[in-house]
């Protein structure tokens, strides 16, 4: 059976990878980034000024004055006047640095009388003080983004300021989620006794879009190998991911690998040495759609989807790797050997800065509702069995 790691590496090594699309600006926020991003012009693209105030020449004040006729006013967004000696201009934060002025006064250190601003008693101006050189920040033509970073708030400043109404990023993948089983009914429908609520549809559904995939659409197939084989098909024929929940143990109704095998799925492995999610099955269909066929047990199904299938959405688009994550156990945990452990956590941080990872009981792979007060899970190597409290492990945060 393979290891996680080499479960993840199959999974990520069949990822196809999706096309680029131009989207407004607007709607950026959260996508993949698919192309550099260049400075437009330097940064700031003039000398600008930091301060309300006026603006003198330094020479001016070293020379002794402290009292300056007003020769204009400039406003953010202005031209750039011409300041002729002896004289100040008044100025406002984001203008442009008037020529032959190299001194900002800030409004708070100076009185105006009869168009003449005279300096606060002992005031010292340094030359230079409140003007943001230009291209301090950055040159144009800089490079300022890289592809693959998902477009943050702050991205968007970095887009605008480069001119780009528009931007290229990755296509959002088209997923389907399938939730198998006879015995699932859905919230909102009459149930009976020997029936159990679907929650795995719904649970990955948010967490995708959680991620940042809303494109999910949910179905619910009964274990009929017709419908399964029908169904399945038409959903291949629309998708990118198709994510199955259930059916993929040794049960005598579990049909999912036979009926993606049936429609020329091909398997790159069916087993992992985990737990929970032990029975996961993982392939690639006939146009390379990645086919999940997790376990139906609802722990089993979202860490699974939480430790694979995101990873891989993240693949496709291009995304860059993620740098794994530590935190430190807050309490020992014992663990039969020979499977990684997928072990849920509440996070917590102590007085020096450190998060710890508190272990969370989990009943059986069916409990999902101790996973409700949980932040993520730990990742227990499978070579041990002793977990004593502050040991570092990975954290996959929800
Ligand atoms: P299976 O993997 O099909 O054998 O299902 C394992 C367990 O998970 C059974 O108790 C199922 O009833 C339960 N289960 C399967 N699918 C879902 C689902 N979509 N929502 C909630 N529970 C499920
Ligand atoms: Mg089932």
């Amino acid at each position: 059976m393979l290891t996680t790691a080499e479960a993840l590496d199959r999974v990520l090594a069949a990822m196809p990878e999706l096309s680029v699309e131009s989207v407004a600006l607007r709607v950026a926020d959260g996508r993949v980034l698919r192309q550099v991003i260049e400075a437009e012009r330097d940064q700031p693209p003039f000398d600008r000024v930091m301060m309300d105030g006026i603006a003198i020449s330094h020479a001016d004040y070293a020379n002794g004055m402290r009292q300056f006729p007003i020769q204009s006013t400039q406003m953010a967004g202005d031209t750039a006047a011409a300041l002729t000696q002896g004289h100040c201009i008044e100025i406002m934060t984001g203008a442009s640095l008037p020529a032959h002025a190299d001194c900002i006064i800030p409004v708070e250190r100076i009185s105006v009388s009869d168009g003449i601003a005279i300096l606060e008693d002992g005031y010292e101006a340094v030359a230079q003080q409140f003007i943001h050189p230009r291209a301090s920040d950055h040159a144009a033509g800089s490079k300022l983004l890289a592809p693959g970073k998902l477009v943050s708030a702050m991205d968007i400043a970095v887009i605008a300021s480069a001119g780009l109404a528009h931007v290229d990023v990755s296509r959002s993948p088209v997923v389907r989620v399938i939730s198998t089983g006879n015995e699932l009914v859905a919230a909102g429908q009459p149930i009976e006794a020997h029936q159990v609520r679907l929650s795995n549809g719904p649970a990955i559904q948010a967490l995708l879009a959680q991620h940042g995939y809303p494109d999910c659409e949910h179905d619910h197939l009964l274990d009929e190998r017709a419908a399964l084989t029908a169904r399945i098909a038409a959903h291949l024929d629309e998708a990118d991911v198709v994510i199955l929940t259930g059916g993929v143990s040794m049960g005598k109704a579990d049909y999912v690998p036979e009926v993606l095998a049936e429609l020329g799925v091909k398997a790159h492995f069916h087993g992992v040495s985990q737990r929970p999610g032990k029975p996961m099955w993982f392939g690639s269909g006939p146009d390379g759609q990645a086919v999940f066929a997790l376990p139906g047990n609802p722990v089993s199904a979202l860490v699974c989807c939480r430790h694979y299938v995101i990873p891989a959405l993240a693949r496709a688009s291009g995304r860059t790797t993620a740098t794994p994550e530590f935190a430190a156990l807050a309490a020992d945990v014992t663990f039969k050997p020979e499977l990684t452990c997928f072990q849920p956590v509440r996070l917590i941080s102590n007085a020096v800065g450190q998060v710890l990872a508190m272990p969370i009981k989990t009943n059986t792979s069916g409990d999902l509702t101790a996973l409700s007060g949980s932040d993520g899970y730990v990742q227990l190597a499978l070579e041990k069995s002793q977990f004593p409290s502050g040991t570092s492990v990975f954290l996959h945060r929800w």
